[in-house]
């Protein structure tokens, strides 16, 4: 199955890719994460990136779009995978289509803007796999420890509230009309994504046929 996971950031997306991940067997493919190893790795689109991110800017769809055609060109992709936080513009939209990766469905967590704050200013990422944490709706096992890797949890950079602002600005310029998008093909199908994390995870599994 491929799928794309739409939604303002916080909205859980790398939460719920996580969850299915798990259940579906295919990878998570989170341009976020690719782009925050690529600066731990002093890599050259690391440092292409870096200042958009810390403005809460999207990165340019030519680094992007050639990132992500590299990523599922690997033999991990083969049966599917969960796209997260990919496509962020109509532009990356039609690209994804023109690399000629059918999309079964593009899943859009809707949260609304008021409580992203509050999520965002409670959210921890690990700084080794990137998996995300939340100190009271998903506290790791050990405070300030990745469960899944045992790596350091931080606050990332982007997530203080002005950055916050801004990047939910960018995404309803930008990233929501690609409701539109996938609405006009029959892939789009709206969660309702405030409850917690287990009945999110199960509203997916049922969006997209799957037993939970
Ligand atoms: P995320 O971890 O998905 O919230 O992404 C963090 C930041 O990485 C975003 O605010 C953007 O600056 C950048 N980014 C991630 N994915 C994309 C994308 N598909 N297009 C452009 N910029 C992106």
């Amino acid at each position: 199955m491929n799928i794309i996971l739409l939604g303002s950031p916080g909205s859980g997306k790398g939460t719920q890719a996580e969850a299915l991940t798990k259940r579906l067997g295919v990878p998570c493919v989170s341009t976020g994460n690719m782009l925050r190893e690529a600066i731990r790795r002093g890599a050259p689109l690391g440092a292409s990136a870096k200042g958009y991110i810390d403005a809460g800017q999207l990165v340019p769809d030519s680094l992007i779009v050639d990132l992500i055609r590299e990523r599922l060109k690997e033999p991990d992709c083969a049966e599917g995978f969960i796209l997260d936080g990919f496509p962020r513009t109509l532009a990356q939209a039609e690209a994804l289509d023109a690399i000629g990766v059918a999309i079964d469905a593009a899943l859009s967590l809707e949260v609304p803007d008021e409580d992203i704050e509050n999520r965002m200013a409670g959210r921890r990422s690990c700084k080794t796999c990137g998996n995300a944490y939340h100190v009271e709706s998903k506290p790791p096992k050990t405070e300030g420890v990745c469960d899944a890797c045992g790596g350091a949890l931080f606050r990332r950079e982007d997530d203080n509230p002005e950055t916050v602002r801004a990047r939910l600005t960018v995404y309803h310029e930008n990233t929501e009309p690609l409701k539109g998008y996938y609405e006009g093909r029959d892939k789009l199908i709206a969660v309702p994504a405030r409850d917690d994390i287990a009945k999110i995870t199960a509203r997916c599994l049922e969006a997209l046929g799957i037993e939970a």
